[in-house]
């Protein structure tokens, strides 16, 4: 193990990834220390959706490596990658319409995932118990987000908002040190900006570890330690967030053309 991946808990290392000839990532790298609360900007289309879906395995970058905890994931199927720690929401907060909330939530439980089919007929008293402590999970995280209420609601019946926090409330059920937020507060009311901060704050707070990508530059200013910027998938910029604020290439990426 280097120094440098001993030091952090994520370490994405010269990255590149293109679609059909297209730059979606090139030579980005970037490393975040376990506890932190970093910002992840860029204008649209800049690369970092592309980022968070090579970390997570959903797509396979074709240069560079990601190591987590001093071991490298790269290329992992994304059910790997969340049982070693690594928890996501997505951009759009889709829902399945006719399934609960609750179902969601259960859904969304990593430890099942690549079984065989015997495995998950037999059975047995652990599994019923793990189900159970499941459940139990599901009902606390929930409550967190405001969404007890709604736990038998099939996700048709969730506002834009509501389906950001249950979105929110599934990634925290494989208990994530690494949380990474796909514009978690993008397109909601006020009120629920506040208290997905709130929410992403107390996360924070508790001990997980944040990469938070997000348009809202308040939000970026008031929640992040560090902010790195991509533009045209280049890392263009990075640092505190005042001060990437005020980087000329910050400012011209964003207002300059
Ligand atoms: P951001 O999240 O910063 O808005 P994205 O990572 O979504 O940017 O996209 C970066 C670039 O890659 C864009 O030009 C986008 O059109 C392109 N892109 C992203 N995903 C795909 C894909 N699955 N197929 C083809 N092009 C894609
Ligand atoms: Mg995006």
């Amino acid at each position: 193990m280097s120094a440098s991946t001993a030091d952090h808990l994520l370490c994405v290392e010269r990255i590149s990834k293109r679609f059909y000839g297209l730059v979606a990532l090139e030579d980005v790298s970037f490393e975040v220390r376990g506890g932190e609360l970093v910002g992840l900007i860029g204008p649209n289309g800049s690369g970092k959706t592309t980022l968070f879906n090579c970390v997570t395995g959903y797509l396979r970058p074709e240069r560079g490596r990601i190591v987590y905890r001093g071991k490298e994931i790269t290329s992992l199927p994304p059910h790997r990658i969340a049982l070693e720690g690594i928890g996501r929401t997505f951009q759009a907060a889709r829902v399945f319409p006719r399934l609960t909330v609750m179902e969601h939530m259960l859904a969304a439980r990593q430890e099942f995932q690549g079984d065989g089919v015997v495995s998950r007929l037999v059975r047995g008293p652990a599994a019923r118990r793990s189900e159970a402590e499941a459940a139990e999970r599901a009902r606390h995280l929930l409550e967190d987000v405001g969404l007890a209420g709604m736990a038998s609601q099939p996700g048709a019946h969730l506002s834009y908002g509501q389906r950001k926090l249950l979105a929110l409330a599934m990634a925290l059920m494989t208990d994530p040190a690494l949380l990474l937020l796909d514009e978690p507060v993008a397109g909601v009311t006020p009120v629920l900006v506040e208290r997905l901060v709130e929410l992403i704050r107390e996360l924070h707070r508790t001990g997980r570890t944040v990469v938070l990508i997000e348009h809202n530059m308040r939000v970026v200013m008031e929640l992040c330690e560090r902010v790195v910027v991509l533009d045209y998938g280049r890392k263009i910029a990075e640092g505190p967030p005042h001060a990437v604020r005020s980087d000329p290439r910050v400012v011209e990426a964003y207002f300059g053309r």
